[in-house]
């Protein structure tokens, strides 16, 4: 039992390193770790015409991979309040469109919920809501079905996989307003490609991805093989 307290605990509050397991007496990371996470400067976009603007702190690396796996397989949910202030951080760094903005969270499916116990996604956009004062609109969208995780996918299978997989339930809470859409990790894209096409339905003023992390231009997925539950 102590050892179960402990390891809650650890959850809540770590005391080593999620990425190399040193010792770290609180924070997240260490900071050799810490200088490893790769910072993404500017805005990108998704490899696909008429894409959205996708702002992220960080591009996808081993630090940010194992950052997000502990938020969430690990009950990680310590790493929210840094990640949402990085988040928030970027958006404000990189979008003008904040005055009359609504933050809607990528939905998660309520099978994964009842298991994980929390929604990471919606978690973050939480903590991006309070940290920036965009109103949070976490029922706008809903997601019908469970599906595949996109990077264990051929690429011609990813767009089926989330293809209608969402859908809109509150059209009056996106109509004429800059949607900033919050997931954790951006990889293929096609998940939060799959949200704008059920936001449009509603006409948004606009769409902007925000997320923790999102692949280097020029690379489509996360490259480590043991990411490919992450999305
Ligand atoms: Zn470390």
């Amino acid at each position: 039992m102590r050892g179960f307290c402990r390891f809650m605990l650890d959850c809540i509050f770590p005391r080593t390193c999620v990425s190399c397991g040193s010792f770290t007496g609180g924070s997240l990371v260490c900071g050799l770790c810490r200088d490893r996470l790769v910072r993404a400067e500017a805005a990108g976009r998704l490899p696909e015409s008429c894409s959205p603007q996708v702002i992220s702190p960080f591009f996808t690396g081993d630090v940010l991979i194992d950052l997000i796996r502990f938020l969430k397989f690990e009950g990680g949910t310590a790493v929210v309040g840094w990640m949402g202030r990085e988040m928030a951080v970027a958006l404000e760094a990189h979008s003008g469109k904040t005055g009359d903005a609504v933050i809607v969270p990528v939905p998660l499916h309520w099978t994964r919920l009842a298991r994980r116990g929390y929604d990471q996604a919606g978690l973050l956009a939480a903590e991006v809501s309070r940290r920036t004062g965009i109103p949070l609109r976490h029922r706008a969208l809903g997601r019908m079905r469970r599906t595949m995780a996109q990077s264990s996918l051929d690429r011609g299978s990813r767009k089926n996989n989330v293809s209608g997989a969402f859908h809109l339930r509150s059209a009056g809470q996106i109509r004429g307003r800059d949607v900033v859409l919050v997931d954790d990790l951006v990889t293929t894209g096609e998940t939060v490609l799959a949200c704008c096409r059920a936001l449009s339905g509603a006409g948004p003023t606009s769409v902007t991805v925000l997320c923790a992390g999102r692949a280097r231009p020029g690379k489509n997925k996360v490259e480590r093989p043991d990411c490919h539950v992450l999305e």
